[in-house]
């Protein structure tokens, strides 16, 4: 990180991100001074060698040029961060990893390169990091050197310095988008929008203005929008400079888009592609074993806008989704057994995705439950057509069961009765699906750590283990 050589710059919130940030920092010249309410955090932070100070204390940003904080770290809702607020109120700029990344990104000198580095940008709702994913992986395939950072792979500090023509491709959350004082990508993809996080940005249209950040006035140069929901059409239509411009690229699945702009959309599992009126590229997405289901049918649209605004024709955009294997957690088959399919979801942490996955499934019994999220999980009642039964976990997972009516329940708390329950009542054809529609936190670290218990006890059940 560059600009700051020789100033003290705070750094709150020593987890990966933050460490990586005053690292880069030091490797600047800067003075990067860090704090943690967490001792242990701060532990390892001195053991590194950075200076640790109590950010609360009077004066603490005496003579600080910037406070770098880790999306982990609520900073306004639902209450405003004590040392944040400091910061504010002393006229300290607060950024966060993705903002340093930007500004560094933005005054480094590329006139070495036969073709400057690229950076894409996806955020929204749900699909981020299967988007993401597909983006690089299909990159790849077509022989780009691409590396992938952000919310899903390294941390944006950590990254190595760009090849010649190369891409980084960055998920960003709406924490991360919230607080950057830079977002400059050169495409950028907002997929979709439900409710979300909506806690940590006083509500929808908090949660919305931390996401249309990265398509503000002078932002990318390119626009790959979801305009499955009104605030997707709303941003589509502000960046848009008129008819048939190259600028925006609107995606859906479910519509069909017509106009003269450009716009890829996928209906009855085809994808098309037209430009000013005509139709120049389509893929048969049903042959496409690592995306299924609608959902990911608008994952594989925005990925293939991407790829064309790089240049990349439709042919080899095919020939890479037809090679990508799905990312763990999201949709993943991870068991066949007696004419059962088990498929972890584990990464549907709320009532949009769960609802996605619900509808990619037949005669499912259907694992669910942990963490409610603002809202609560009623609105699930009328997704859930294809199931058969639902066994639902989690500390609360009485209360969650009595939101879905119509929906034969049963209250099973731990993963491993859910998965025996389930197991023992499924008859082939049917499907065992974890896609839990809430936060793991009540009984896991993350919702790997759940996706990995299912696995365990899905082994258990199926005599693998
Ligand atoms: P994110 O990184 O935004 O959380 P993921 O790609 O990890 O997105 O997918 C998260 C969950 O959301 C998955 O479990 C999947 O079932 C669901 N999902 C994936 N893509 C979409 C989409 N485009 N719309 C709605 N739900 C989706």
């Amino acid at each position: 990180v560059q600009g700051y050589t020789g100033a003290r710059v705070a750094v709150l919130g020593l987890g990966r991100s933050g460490l990586t940030a005053a690292r880069a920092l030091r490797a600047g010249g800067a003075h990067p001074v860090c704090w943690d309410d967490n001792s242990d955090a701060r532990a390892r932070a001195e053991a590194e060698g950075f200076e640790t100070s109590d950010l609360s204390r009077s004066g603490a940003f005496d003579g600080v040029a910037l406070l770098v904080v880790s999306p982990g770290i609520p900073h306004l809702y639902p209450a405003p961060n004590p040392y944040v607020a400091a910061a504010w109120a002393a006229g300290v700029p607060v950024d966060n990893d993705i903002g340093l990344f930007f500004r560094s990104f933005a005054t480094e000198d590329w006139s070495d390169y036969e073709t400057p580095p690229k950076v894409v940008a996806i955020t929204g709702s749900n699909g981020k990091s299967t988007t993401s994913a597909l983006i690089a992986h299909v990159l790849e395939t077509a022989g780009k050197s691409v590396q992938l950072a952000g919310n899903i792979g390294r941390g944006v500090l950590d990254i190595d310095e760009p090849d010649d023509g190369g891409v980084v491709v960055l998920e960003l959350s709406s924490y991360q988008t919230d607080l950057a004082r830079a977002l400059t990508p050169d495409v950028a993809v907002f997929t979709n929008l439900s409710a979300d996080h909506l806690d940590r940005h006083g509500g929808m249209g908090g949660y919305f203005a931390a996401k249309r950040r990265l398509f503000a006035e002078g932002g990318p140069d390119r626009a790959v929008i979801g305009v499955d929901e009104a605030e997707g059409h709303y941003l589509a239509n502000q960046m848009s400079e008129g008819a048939g411009d190259d600028r925006v690229i609107r995606v859906s699945s479910g519509q069909k888009l017509t106009g003269a702009g450009w716009m890829v959309f996928a209906r009855k599992g085809f994808l098309s592609e037209y430009r000013k009126g005509k139709q120049i590229g389509s893929i048969d997405l049903r042959a496409i074993k690592g995306l299924p289901g609608v959902h990911n049918h608008q994952n594989a649209c925005a990925a293939y806008a991407v790829c064309r605004t790089l240049g990349l024709a439709p042919r080899v955009i095919e020939q890479g989704f037809l090679s990508y294997g799905g990312l763990p957690h999201r949709s993943q088959i991870v068991a066949e057994a007696g004419g059962v399919t088990y498929v972890n979801d584990s990464k549907a942490t709320n009532v949009d995705s769960a609802a996605k996955a619900l509808s990619a499934f037949k005669r499912i019994r259907w694992i669910c439950g942990g963490l409610e999220k603002e809202g609560g999980v009623s609105a699930l009642s009328d997704a859930a057509g294809a199931v058969v039964k639902a066994y639902v976990i989690g500390r609360e997972a009485a209360g969650f069961a009595i939101q879905l009516s119509g929906v034969e329940t049963e209250v099973c708390t731990t993963m491993e009765e859910a998965v025996r329950r389930a197991a023992a009542e499924a008859e082939a054809g049917d499907t065992v699906l974890l896609a839990p529609a809430a936060a793991s936190f009540d009984q896991y670290d993350s919702f790997e750590r759940r996706g990995e218990d299912f696995m365990v006890q899905v082994a258990k059940v199926t005599g693998a283990a």
